[in-house]
């Protein structure tokens, strides 16, 4: 009897944590809808806009191909939007009506003489990852995949697991920009510097990037490590734990079921193995059980439980070795949702490290009042970015990243919007800022208070183009000029 019951138990769940993962699956069947002709989207699916043409620029002459997209838009009274991965979601690739440029396409690599990349702005990283591994290099700072574009990354002054640097423009030396008016323009912080300052994290409204210059490090081998913490430990936890430089990466994670909600966090670090060899990168067959266990959160406490109770257990990479190279080799494609009824959106919240611990403490009084399904909140450490004229990390900044599952309805889309007002008051009163890639949810109230320097942006935006040829839905909303 006994027996029977020790054995039945174990078998009862794993069988409702089996049903539940085969269902999940089931639901994310099909795919997405395509885009109809003469439309264009963005990562989000809410910004579907007609647009006039897209245009490819490739590697042969760019610089031409930019000048000539230019005159035409100009001979035909239209808008400019330059695209690269289009994984922003509130249309900064998209302008009605326009000429897009699509710049993946223009995406030739090479190593300088001085070991530095040379990079063409539609080179995404995946490409970059894997050239730079053939040279025994990698790159220093890119975000947590490797779809995005360079010029992307730059547009959008990106960030990732690199706990102990500023955003990506700290690592890029100059550029080659196409401004308004046809100029081919070498920036960098010497030359043409307020140009090369609005362009990082300038969502495009500058010019064009052809090619940029970025600094690099040896790619290496990790040890990763996970442990569990209080969340109102996390900032010492975080401290004590990355004051060793061999600490060359690290992320966490909070958790979301009702009863935890937020006040569990997993802290995974990767901590150089001095002389390990690199191997080639293996493709783990547990990624689809990782998908799997992924997506069955959505609308399930009990699948946002089993997902957070399996990490626990097993942690999500604790003790294996990897190399910097293959940490940073995984698409979106690998967790994305497929439901053709629903779509995943971001928000992202930067607060200082002090400050952390005040505000998850109103997220979590404040996520309870809004009828939205969050599937994953990550956190990372980033430096104060001194470089950009719009800085989202104002300070040494600790980002929550807040992945939701929601309807493609506008009604789901006013929900999240609704939540997403609330967390941005609550994170400017804690002295933080928010990302601005994402759904343009902020009010433009909000907008002016998390960059108080939007008025400069805007001001420089008009004397670097005049007839506002290059334009997109971002500037639409928040210009104040
Ligand atoms: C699933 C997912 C995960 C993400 N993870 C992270 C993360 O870990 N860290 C992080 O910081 N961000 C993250 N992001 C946000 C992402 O980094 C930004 O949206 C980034 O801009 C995406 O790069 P992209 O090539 O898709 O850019 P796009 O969306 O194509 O463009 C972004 C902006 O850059 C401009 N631009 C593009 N190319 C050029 C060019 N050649 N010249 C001038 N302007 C240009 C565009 O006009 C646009 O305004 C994530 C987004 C998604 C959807």
């Amino acid at each position: 009897m006994l027996i029977g019951l020790g054995l039945g138990v174990p078998l009862v769940i794993a069988g409702r944590a089996a049903t539940h993962l085969g269902l999940a699956a089931w639901h994310q069947r099909g795919g997405l809808p395509p885009v109809p002709d003469g439309f264009a989207d963005d990562a989000g699916r809410f910004e579907q806009t007609p647009i006039a043409e897209r245009i490819s620029i490739g590697n042969a002459d760019p610089v031409a191909q930019i000048r000539d997209a230019f005159a035409r838009a100009r001979v035909q009274g239209r808008p400019v939007s330059i695209a690269g991965a289009r994984h922003s979601m509130g249309g900064h690739t998209l302008t009605k009506d326009a000429l897009v440029l699509d710049m993946l396409g223009c995406n030739a690599l090479a190593l300088d003489e001085r070991g530095r990349l040379r990079a063409g702005a539609g080179a995404r990283w995946s490409q970059v990852v894997e050239f730079l591994a053939g040279h025994g290099r990698a790159p220093w700072v890119m975000q947590a995949n490797n779809d995005f574009s360079l010029g992307g990354t730059l547009g959008a002054n990106a960030h990732g697991w690199q706990h102990d640097k500023p955003p990506f423009v700290s690592t890029v030396e100059s550029l080659r920009v196409v401004t308004s008016d046809g100029e081919l323009r070498e920036c960098s912080r010497t030359a043409n510097a307020e140009l090369f300052h609005a362009i990082a994290g300038g969502f495009g409204l500058f010019g064009v990037v052809v090619d940029m210059t970025v600094e690099i490090v040896d790619d290496e081998v990790y040890r990763s490590e996970t442990i569990q913490c209080a969340t109102t430990e996390y900032p010492e936890v975080f401290a004590q734990r990355v004051a060793s430089p061999d600490v060359r990466m690290a992320y966490g994670r909070l958790s979301l079921d009702e009863h935890r909600l937020f006040t569990r966090a997993l802290f995974t670090t990767f901590t150089r193995v001095p002389g390990a060899t690199i191997e080639p990168a293996q493709r783990s067959n547990a990624m689809w059980v990782a998908r799997a266990v992924f997506r069955a959160q959505t609308d399930s406490d009990y699948g946002k439980r089993l997902r957070w109770d399996l990490e626990r257990w097993w942690g999500s990479e604790a003790g294996e070795r990897v190399a910097r190279s293959a940490i940073l080799s995984h698409s979106v494609s690998g967790f994305s949702n497929r439901q053709p009824t629903r779509t995943d959106i971001l928000h992202e919240y930067f607060v200082p490290h002090r400050s952390f611990v005040g505000f998850v403490a109103a997220m979590r009084q404040i996520l309870p009042r809004h009828a939205v399904d969050l599937i994953n909140v990550t956190i990372r450490s980033v430096e104060r970015d001194d470089d950009s004229l719009l800085p989202y990390a104002t300070d040494r900044m600790l980002a929550l990243v807040l992945l939701f599952s929601v309807d493609h309805t506008a009604t789901a889309d006013a929900a999240l919007a609704d939540l997403n007002r609330d967390l941005v008051d609550a994170v400017l009163a804690a002295g933080g800022t928010y990302y601005l890639p994402y759904r343009p949810h902020a009010t433009a109230a909000q907008f002016l208070g998390a960059y108080p320097q939007a008025p400069e942006f805007f001001a420089a935006k008009r004397r670097w183009d005049p007839d506002l040829l290059l334009r997109n839905r971002f500037f639409e909303r928040y210009r104040t000029q």
